[in-house]
């Protein structure tokens, strides 16, 4: 025959079914809560397990359990007297503790209780009769679970026995607690690390770049003082590092230094990069050219302003550019001294202007010295700029060329055919007076009439002057030849024009 108990059980069983424990209004916040402990599922640990110890011997009880309730499930950190390590949170005591954060909960005799008198654990093994849990439960209110004592025999607890509960539930929380301080602590630590290897990495990769570039490179503070220099400076200057660092280049290079300090200041003041030549010299050896590019740098919140700077020697380029402009002024020193000494026209191959005047002036001397007869012939090709027009310079070039082979083929040995400029000639007649002039001009004139010539035959114009005592210098007989051939173009021109 069952009793009175068992019948009163089974009669709330058919009434409700399982004694389900209620969710509190947290659950989902303390769901959350439970994980960030990242305590479940995890190895047994000594604090929890010295807590249960003396749980056990405080309340004489054979099972003792630090026991969280997750979703689904009461999962026990703790244990003694039980083997199981989790149950279905369905049949868990303990998840009706969570309903009141600062009470115990206390079932004298779980088969005289509505709420246990069912579950699998009263009425089968381990045969739960007494239960006693402590919430496990933040300042905030959440309660992850409970520490609770359990014996299979109807029984009370003492008000120390509680107190003794209570204080080491909450001593639970403390490692808890502790446990997570550690694990963030950690985490933290990993991640520190990790950014400082990342940093490191950074950092020697930014320093391999600057150590192995051809470029010297430099930060200066707003004081002119050297904060960063790369390895291409220190080889370049052969300079120590701690001989650099916290300098300006006033103690480095006294005497380059005030040109720098002041393009410094002016980047400084300003915002754009700037690129200039600078010379500084180099350690035992003369000045060397800077190709500098410097721009400001704002560093980190912006408190503080640096220069920076970089440079490549360009002082190989500047020696050629000089090389090339001393070559450039030999080149022309020499072309022009060739040119000053040549005396021959290159197109007809007779005297040039040079030649004629140096001609010119021996002859007039000699003339005037020994009262000896000297005359001068000027002569203009007539119409020259049309046939030009008409046949093309070259033709008109190969034309002058013609005409002076003539005039050199029509001259005596000691008459001097010079090309006075353009399509104009001179010709010096040592020894002639007026009318042996007057004749070879014509004999000239007439040549070139007759001269013949693929476009078109031309003529010429002639102005004949001789020496007379009362001339000073061979510009005035030049000047009366030049006078008649004026005076023959104006008479129509081929013909030739004694001078008065
Ligand atoms: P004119 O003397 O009868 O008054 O007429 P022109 O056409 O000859 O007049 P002008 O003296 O003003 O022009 C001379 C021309 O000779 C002009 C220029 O084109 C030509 N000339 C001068 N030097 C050279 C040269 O070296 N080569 C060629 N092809 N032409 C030249
Ligand atoms: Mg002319
Ligand atoms: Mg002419």
């Amino acid at each position: 025959m069952p009793g009175v108990r068992q019948l009163k059980a089974k009669y709330l069983h058919d009434l409700h079914g399982l004694m389900k424990a209620p969710l509190p209004e947290n659950e989902t916040n303390r769901l959350a809560v439970l994980r960030q402990f990242g305590i479940l599922d995890t190895l047994p640990e000594e604090g929890f397990d010295d807590i249960t110890f003396v749980a056990s011997q405080i309340c004489g009880t054979p099972i003792t359990l630090v026991s969280l309730i997750d979703q689904d499930r009461q999962w026990f950190k703790s244990k003694r007297g039980l083997d199981i390590s989790e149950t279905s949170r369905d049949v868990s005591f303990c998840a009706h503790a969570l309903l009141n954060p600062n009470e115990l909960l206390i079932v004298p005799d779980t088969r005289e209780d509505e709420r246990f008198a069912d579950n699998p654990f009263v009425t089968g093994g381990p045969h739960v009769q007494f239960y006693a849990g402590a919430p496990l439960a933040l300042p905030s209110g959440e309660v992850l679970g409970t520490l609770c004592v359990i014996d299979n025999k109807p029984r009370e607890l003492t008000e120390d026995q509680q107190k003794g509960l209570r204080a080491l539930a909450r001593q639970v929380m403390v490692q808890m607690e502790l446990r997570r301080h550690l694990i963030e602590f950690a985490d933290h630590m990993a991640v520190q690390v990790q950014v400082e290897a990342a940093l490191r990495e950074s950092e020697e990769r930014f320093r391999a770049f600057m150590d192995n570039s051809p470029i010297v490179a430099f930060l200066k503070n707003e004081q002119g003082r050297y904060t960063y220099v790369n390895r291409p400076f220190l080889q370049r200057f052969n300079l120590e590092l701690d001989h650099v660092i916290g300098q300006d280049d006033f103690a480095l290079w006294p005497d380059a230094a005030p040109e720098l300090r002041e393009h410094d200041l002016s980047v400084l003041t300003g915002d754009g990069t700037v690129s200039i030549i600078e010379t500084v010299p180099i350690p035992g050896g003369d000045e060397h050219y800077w190709q500098v590019y410097k721009f400001p740098l704002q560093r980190g919140g912006g408190t503080g302003r640096f220069l920076a700077g970089v440079a490549l020697d360009i002082t190989q380029n500047k020696r050629y550019e000089k090389q090339l402009e001393e070559y450039q002024q030999k080149l022309e020193e020499a072309f022009s001294k060739v040119e000053a000494q040549s005396l021959t026209d290159v197109l007809t191959g007779l005297n040039n202007r040079r030649a004629l005047e140096r001609k010119f002036e021996e002859e007039f001397k000699r003339a005037q010295r020994y009262q000896l007869p000297f005359s001068v012939l000027i002569m203009d090709v007539d119409h020259f700029k049309s046939f030009n027009d008409n046949f093309g310079h070259p033709a008109g070039d190969e034309l002058l060329h013609n005409l002076g082979q003539l005039l050199a083929a029509k001259a005596r040995t000691s008459d001097f055919v010079a090309r006075y400029g353009g399509e104009e000639f001179v010709v010096l007649l040592p020894n002639t007076n007026s009318e042996g002039a007057f004749k070879l001009a014509e004999r000239f004139r007439l040549a070139v009439e007759a001269m013949p010539c693929s476009h078109r035959s031309i003529t010429i114009s002639v102005g004949v002057a001789s020496f007379n005592a009362g001339m000073d210098n061979s510009a005035t007989l030049l000047a009366a030849a030049d006078k008649a051939l004026y005076e023959a173009k104006g008479n129509g021109r081929n013909r030739v024009v004694q001078a008065q």
